[in-house]
């Protein structure tokens, strides 16, 4: 399909293309919006089937980037790299090496940082050759992993439903966790801490069982993980995972996890609401992690060190938002990726006219 025409396009700024014979290093870095600010957004690495299927998740993750930003007050606008290829057995030095250079052909416009199938040390590598790299360790205003603080509000933001959805905290409360990752992992020890009793579901198996053994996680197979019987169900894998079908198998009132673009169509966000069902908007459930990105760049633009007490206000003020999304959606009897989704354009919007 025509890329101006991609139904993932939605006005895109640009999209690069890189490829590097010598280190393997094919990728998108998509920027979707510089109107509150330079764009950021982490770097997947994962093995698409195609270049096309890389390209979307590309799009669609930029552009969540820039809702994301936007909701959590961010001066910053949405930006996304995709690396084709397998995580597990393709990353080498020179792979990131080359990805620093083609970020810093991006000149400023997109920072890059950590997400699926990438470390901080792997940044390191591009970092030699860009400075416009986020999330590493080791210099005063270095933010580090941002999985933590990613994971830190998708629990709050789980508390917060929960009272909702049950009037409840989370004690007894069972939730379903579809991937034990980064995100997902310190996500299962937070609710375990907070007594919820865990379902867990990875397609990686030293992850599920490092996350069994410390939180005594009931695990299941990959496709079962939607019959569970859990209140609530937290998506941490990849996007997607919510179809009408999956829809249908869950049988608690919420779904809030850390997963960007965990519906398969924005449909799917309307169907949710209509079978009574609490659904945290995932770039605002999720802004944690960019928001301790955030708190990087501004160090280093300010030459400061990183500010922990800078990152919990947004993340506390992030929290508020969320919970007035929940609030709308009863007393405008609306779906609640729908009001994000409207507060979202309407800040790129003030930024656009912004001097
Ligand atoms: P990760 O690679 O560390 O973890 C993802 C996990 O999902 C892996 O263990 C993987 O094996 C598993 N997985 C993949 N497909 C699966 C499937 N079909 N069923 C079950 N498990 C599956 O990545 P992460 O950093 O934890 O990110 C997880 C999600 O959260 C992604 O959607 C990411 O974009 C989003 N996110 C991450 C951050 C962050 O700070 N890392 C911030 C915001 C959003």
């Amino acid at each position: 399909m025509p890329l101006f025409e991609h139904p993932a396009f939605d006005g895109h700024e640009a999209v690069h293309a890189f490829n590097d014979a010598a280190s393997g290093l094919k990728c998108f870095i998509a920027v979707h919006s510089t109107a509150r600010g330079p764009s950021s957004g982490g770097c997947r690495m994962w093995p698409y089937p195609s270049d096309d299927a890389a390209l979307e998740d590309a799009l669609k993750l930029s552009r969540a980037m820039s809702y994301k930003c936007a909701v959590a007050d961010l001066e910053l606008g949405g930006g996304k790299a995709v690396i084709i290829g397998d995580s597990r057995t393709q990353k080498t030095p020179a792979l990131f090496e080359a990805f620093g250079r083609a970020v810093d052909q991006v000149c400023g416009r997109y920072w890059a940082a950590e997400d699926v199938g990438l470390t901080p040390g792997d940044l390191a590598h591009a970092r030699k050759f860009t400075r416009y790299v986020a999330g590493l360790d080791g210099h005063p205003a270095a933010s580090g992993d941002p999985s933590p603080v990613t994971a830190d509000g998708v629990f709050r933001g789980i508390v917060l439903a929960v009272r909702r959805a049950y009037g409840s905290d989370l004690k007894g409360i069972t939730v379903a966790i579809q991937g034990v990752g980064h995100v997902g992992g310190f996500l299962a020890d937070r609710l375990k801490a907070a007594g919820a009793k865990l379902v867990i579901a990875d397609v990686n198996e030293s992850n599920l069982a490092a996350t069994a053994a410390r939180t005594r996680a009931e695990v299941v197979r990959p496709d079962a993980i939607y019959d569970s019987e859990a209140q609530v169900f937290a998506p941490c894998a990849l996007g997607g995972s919510i179809t009408l079908e999956t829809l249908s198998r869950l049988k608690g009132r919420v779904v809030a996890g850390g997963a960007n673009n965990p519906l398969a169509t924005p449909e799917v966000g309307r169907a949710l609401f209509e079978k009574g069902l609490l659904f945290a908007p995932d770039y605002v459930i999720n802004g944690g992690g960019i928001i301790n990105v955030a708190a990087e760049i501004r160090a280093l633009d300010r030459n400061e060190a990183y500010e922990p007490a800078w990152v919990e206000g947004k993340l506390a003020r992030l929290m508020l938002t969320l919970d007035e999304i929940f609030q709308r959606s009863v007393d405008e009897d609306r779906p609640t990726n729908t009001i994000a989704a409207e507060i979202a354009r309407a800040r790129i919007a003030e930024g656009r006219k912004a001097p």
